[in-house]
């Protein structure tokens, strides 16, 4: 383990399991970046070229890359409410390394404010400090840490 994660306020470890409730693809509006190589591995995944997959899913910030689009009512565009994420096996990093972003696990306030939001933060299985460390280095958000409330 790091320096830097001995040292973390998680450095017993954080549990997480998903329970697949979809809280986090639907509703409030979000940003799910995707960089180029998940566009190249989702594109390949739904049988079309990357510049279809990108015209069709994604829109480009000003600020450079690419988010993938909403619906109306703010649900991921790959949510199904029947069959869940339907791009599970491509989604992109930013879905893959949650709840450990670095803007969730910069204190416990933050945790526990993202906590109220997931239900699966806090229980099953337990990760390590060093793989929380190194999970919210390369988390796939824009790194920004969000103000919270305190409880
Ligand atoms: S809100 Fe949490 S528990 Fe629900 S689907 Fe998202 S990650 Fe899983
Ligand atoms: S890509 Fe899949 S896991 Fe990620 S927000 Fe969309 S539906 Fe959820």
């Amino acid at each position: 383990m790091s320096d830097d994660a001995e040292d973390a306020w998680y450095a017993d470890g954080l549990r997480f399991e998903c329970t697949r409730c979809g809280h986090c693809c639907t509703g409030e509006p979000g940003r799910v970046r995707v960089s180029i190589e998940e566009v190249r591995a989702l594109a390949a995944g739904l049988e079309l070229a990357e510049y279809e997959f990108l015209d069709m899913y994604t829109h480009r910030l000003s600020s450079g890359g690419f988010v993938l689009r909403e619906r109306e009512n703010n649900d991921c565009v790959f949510w199904s409410t029947e069959d869940g994420c339907t791009v599970y096996a491509n989604r992109p990093r930013q879905c893959r390394t949650w709840p450990f972003w670095r803007g969730v696990v910069a204190s416990r306030r933050h945790w526990d404010a993202a906590a109220r939001g997931c239900p699966g933060i806090d229980s099953g299985a337990l990760f390590d400090a060093a793989t929380i460390r190194e999970t919210s280095e390369s988390d796939g958000t824009s790194g920004t840490i969000p103000d919270v409330e305190s409880p």
